[in-house]
C-alpha cells in the first residue's frame, strides 16, 4: 500500500473519531457546562464588588444620618433662642441662619433618600445574582454528570477507533504522521486530500497548482502542503 493510501486509510478511520469529539463537543450537556463554569468563574468577583460598594454605601449613610441628627438638633437649639430674641437685626440674622440651615437639612434628607434607593437597588441586584449562583451550581453539577454519561456511552467505540489508528500509525512514515497530528488540531477535517495531475486544482480549496507544485508532488517520500490552505495533499 502506498503512504498516501495508508494515510487516506487513517484519516478515514479519524474521521469516526473526529465525529465522536464533535458530538461531545456540540452536547448540550456541555454547552450547559461551559456556560455555568463562565459564570461561576467570575461571581465570586461580582459578588465581592457588591459587597465592598454596599460597605461603601453603609459607611455613607451612617455619616449621613449622624449628620442629620446633629443639624436637627441644632435646627431645635436654634428655634428656641429665636423665640427669645427681640432684637430686629439679630433677629434677621438668625432667620438668615435658619433658612440656611433648613437648606442643609433638606439637601441631606435627599442625600439619604437617595443612598437608601442605592442600597435597595444593591440588595436586589445581590439577592438576584445569588439566586443565579445556586441555579448555575445546579446546572453546572448536571451537566457534568450528562455530559460523563455521554463520555461513557462512546467509550468503547472509542477505544476500539484509537486502537485501529495506532495500528494503522506504525505503517506510515514518522514525519508524515507528525504533519497530520500538528494539522488534527486545527479541528478541521478532512486533512488530507489526493489531487488528480490533470485537474492541477488544490480539492481543499480550489486554487490551481503551479506546474513546479504539481511537479513537487510526484516526490511521494515527501509531506505536501497547498500553498494556499494548508492542507496535507498528495498526489492521487
Ligand atoms: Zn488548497
Amino acid at each position: 500500500m502506498s503512504v498516501i493510501n495508508k494515510l487516506l486509510a487513517y484519516q478515514e478511520e479519524d474521521a469516526k473519531l473526529f465525529e465522536i469529539e464533535k458530538k461531545l463537543n456540540e452536547s448540550d450537556s456541555r454547552k450547559k457546562g461551559v456556560q455555568a463554569q463562565r459564570f461561576l468563574k467570575t461571581v465570586a468577583d461580582t459578588l465581592a464588588g457588591i459587597e465592598a460598594k454596599a460597605q461603601e454605601l453603609n459607611a455613607s449613610y451612617d455619616s449621613a444620618t449622624a449628620e442629620l441628627e446633629k443639624l436637627t438638633e441644632e435646627n431645635a437649639e436654634f428655634k428656641a433662642i429665636a423665640e427669645k430674641v427681640a432684637d430686629e437685626k439679630e433677629l434677621s440674622y438668625l432667620k438668615e441662619r435658619a433658612s440656611k440651615l433648613t437648606k442643609n437639612l433638606n439637601e441631606l434628607l435627599r442625600k439619604i433618600q437617595k443612598l437608601e434607593q442605592d442600597m435597595n437597588e444593591l440588595a436586589l441586584q445581590y439577592t438576584k445574582l445569588k439566586k443565579e449562583t445556586v441555579a448555575y451550581q445546579e446546572q453546572y453539577e448536571k451537566s457534568g454528570a450528562e455530559f460523563a454519561k455521554l463520555k461513557e456511552s462512546v467509550a468503547s467505540e472509542r477505544k476500539e477507533i484509537e486502537e485501529n489508528l495506532k495500528k494503522l500509525s506504525a505503517s506510515i512514515p514518522p514525519e508524515f504522521m507528525a504533519k497530520y497530528v500538528e494539522k488534527r488540531k486545527d479541528k478541521q477535517f478532512p486533512i488530507v486530500y489526493t489531487v488528480n495531475a490533470k485537474d492541477r486544482h488544490c480539492p481543499a480549496c480550489g486554487t490551481e497548482l503551479s506546474l513546479k507544485q504539481l511537479e513537487n508532488l510526484k516526490k511521494d517520500d515527501e509531506i505536501h502542503e497547498c500553498e494556499n490552505c494548508r492542507k496535507i495533499i498528495l498526489l492521487g
